[in-house]
This record gives structure tokens, sequence and C-alpha cells, in this order.
């Protein structure tokens, strides 16, 4: 699958890298290859297939065409030698910790790591025999203080996708490395665009597809990517094993959505400046959190370790009852009240949707925060709505 030579340029990696019109009538879109399974023409060639699935088209659950094509651009973006897209961003955080711990071993896990992971740590893994503990990843000390001998794994997520805390990542893969421990890294935020994580020594770099890469709010898929070594190992036993790899026709919309990354990020960027800048003074928010904001807590890091920065925020409100903010979003227009980001359409989620209104404190600033993401839209669109949902809060 992996290529030594990687390929780095953006447009490049987008356009053309892994596609071969000639194969199929010189079509500009590369086409859908919508089959479960694969014939052979002698013995052998089967017998092959069967001996090393990772290199023969055989069953769709393992190698496909238009997945192949896929997975060389997204490992490229990742800098990395080799990649697996699953149906989900989920599906590739289990696969990847499931293929680096086994009964008896320890995970130290940046804490408030996306929730399903979180799942997986406090749920799952428990029944076999498999523990977890939980760090301000903030301080690179406290990975040092949470090792112990049967650590096998350090699960990462930078930033937070609701309070983007960030982990510095060259120094906890140095870390790692010298204690022979594997590192995973949550890359969803920042896309490959704006921080590549192996580029750092992290082991595996996993994000959900879901958001920018698809970026249409039409499908849902994960990517893993990492050494040939390690890729290759994880697609002969956890991908095929679990089968939860990614549809063709699905794969095929990542495709399409790869062509536009560039370029939808860069727009929503821009955007998100305008409305941090609108939240940051207007009244009745009290804060903004945002890691590219000057004064936020780690902002030399953010500045250090990532291009840009995205499109989510996430602003306290002011309010003093539970009712202020549900009537703020039910008067939003345009911006939807949904969950997930990266796609072309501005969303928004008040923390208050996960907390049962009995327990609603306005004195607890987290309970008053909400998580915008800024889509593609015009700056004064979202800006607009947000300033009408405003004043009927007054
Ligand atoms: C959405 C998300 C995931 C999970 O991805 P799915 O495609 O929804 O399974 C994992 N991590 C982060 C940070 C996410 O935002």
């Amino acid at each position: 699958m992996s290529d030594n030579n990687i390929p780095t340029d953006l447009s490049y990696i987008l356009n053309e890298y892994a596609e071969d019109r000639e194969q199929y009538f010189n079509a500009i879109a590369p086409p859908i290859v919508q089959t479960s399974n694969f014939a052979f023409k002698t013995v052998d060639e089967m017998r092959h297939a069967f001996a090393d699935e990772s290199s023969t088209y055989l069953y769709s659950r393992g190698l496909n065409p238009t997945v192949d094509i896929l997975r060389k651009k997204l490992a490229a973006l990742d800098g990395a030698e080799d990649c697996l897209v699953f149906s989900s961003g989920a599906a590739a955080i289990f696969a990847a910790v499931l293929a680096n711990v086994k009964s008896g071993d320890h995970i130290v896990s940046v804490r408030k790591p996306y929730t399903w992971a979180q799942k997986t740590f406090d749920v799952i893994l428990p029944r076999f025999n498999v523990t977890t503990t939980y760090v301000d990843g903030r301080d690179i000390n406290n990975f040092q203080e949470a090792i112990r001998p049967n650590t096998t794994l350090i699960y990462l997520e930078t930033p937070n996708s609701w309070d983007y805390a960030i982990q510095d990542l060259k120094a906890v893969a140095a870390l790692a490395k010298e204690k022979n421990i594997i590192t995973i890294c949550d890359n969803s935020y920042c896309t490959p665009i704006y921080q590549k994580p192996v580029d750092f020594g992290i082991d595996l770099s996993l994000q959900s597809a879901t958001k920018y890469i698809g970026g249409h709010s039409d499908v849902v898929a994960g990517v893993l990517s990492g050494s040939k070594k390690m890729i290759g190992k994880i697609f002969n036993s956890e991908y095929l094993n679990i089968g939860s790899g990614i549809s063709p026709f699905n794969a095929w919309l990542l495709i399409r959505g790869l062509r536009t990354l560039g370029i939808r990020l860069e727009k929503s960027t821009a955007t998100t400046q305008k409305v941090f800048d609108f939240l940051q003074s207007h009244p009745f928010v009290e804060k903004v959190l945002f890691p590219f904001d000057p004064s936020f807590r780690q902002y030399e890091l953010a500045k250090q370790q990532m291009k840009g920065s995205c499109g989510l925020m996430t602003f306290v409100i002011k309010a003093d009852t539970l009712q202020q903010i549900e009537k703020f979003c039910e008067s939003l227009k345009h911006i939807l009240m949904a969950v997930s980001w990266g796609g072309y359409e501005s969303l928004i989620i008040p923390k208050c949707a996960g907390i049962k209104p009995n327990y609603f404190n306005a004195a607890k600033e987290e309970h008053r925060m909400l998580r915008l993401y800024v889509g593609l839209e015009e700056p004064e669109y979202i800006i607009n709505d947000l300033q009408q949902a405003f004043e009927q809060y007054l």
C-alpha cells in the first residue's frame, strides 16, 4: 500500500496522487468499485490471496480499489507510510487501542478524551483487565508520573474539542519512546493540514473523517495512520476481524470531499476569526475558548505545533437560568443545533443539553458553555444570526 517517497505537495495529493485514470476510461472522477468480492483465474493466485490479504484484492472487507485511492491520499496527507479508513472515527479509535493492549496492561490517557474513547477505556477494557489513568495533558510531568511498568499505551487528543487543552506532542512522543510505549493521537480538530502528529514522533494518528475530510455532513468515517509495519499489523488482525472498514461508496464521497479540503479549511478559519472577534467583545459573553486566541493559556504551544486553527470554539454565555440558554439556542435561525462539525453548515451544542435540568447550576461556568462550529457561510450571516439570538435573550 505505502510508498517510500511520501508526496508532500497538497495540490498533488488532493488532485492526482494514487489515481490512475488510464485504468478507467480517463474518467476524471475515480470509479466506485462497488463489489464485495474479486475473481481469480488460477488456484495459485487464489492461494496467494488467502496467504496474504494485504497484497491482493480478495474481498472488500479487506482491500478495495476505491478505498485504496483514498488510503494513499490520506496517508500522504498525514505524512505517514500507510493508513486504514474505517466506517467511523470511533471504529478507528477502537482498532488502534485494541491493537496495542493485552490483559494486564495499563493505559495513560489525556483527560476528557472523545466520549467513545473514554467508554472504551472505562467500560470495555476493564472487562479484559486493562486499566486507564487519566492525566491533565497540559503538563508533561503528569505523563511521567502516571506511567507504570505495565503501561503500553499513551492516548492523546490535541487540542481537545471542547476546552482545547493541548499536549506537547514532541515531548510526549520522546518520553514514550524512551519507555517503549506506543502513542496514539486523536487529530480530529486540526486535520493533517494543520497538524501532523506523525511528524512529531507519534506512532498512530487518527481522526474522524466525518468532520473536515468528508466536509458535507453526509458520511461517517475515520482514519488511522502510521508506519507500514504498524498499519499492516492492524490490517491483518483488528481491521479484518472487526470488519469496520469503509464502504466503497463512502470512500468515494471522502475522495470528493478531499478535493476541496484546503479551500474549505481556509474559508472556515478566516470566518472563525471574525466570529471569534464578535463573540469576544459581546457583552453577553463571559469568555471565549479558542487555541489561537493570544490570551489562550497554551497559545504559544498551539502556535508552535499547529499551523492553523479550525472552526470550533467554545463560549461561556452570561446566564442566570437554564431557560435563558435554551431561549438563545432556540432563537438561532441559521445556525443549527446538532452534534458533529467540519461540514458546510454552522452548528451549535449547548453543554446544558447533556445535563439533567435539575442539575443545572448557573454558577458553574461549564454549564453555560456553548460549542460553536463555524461553517462555510459568510461571516455576517453567522454573526447576524448570533446577534439576533442575543437580542431575544434580553
Ligand atoms: C467526532 C469525533 C470522533 C469520532 O468520530 P466519528 O466519525 O463520529 O465516529 C473522535 N474524536 C473526536 C475529537 C471527534 O470530534
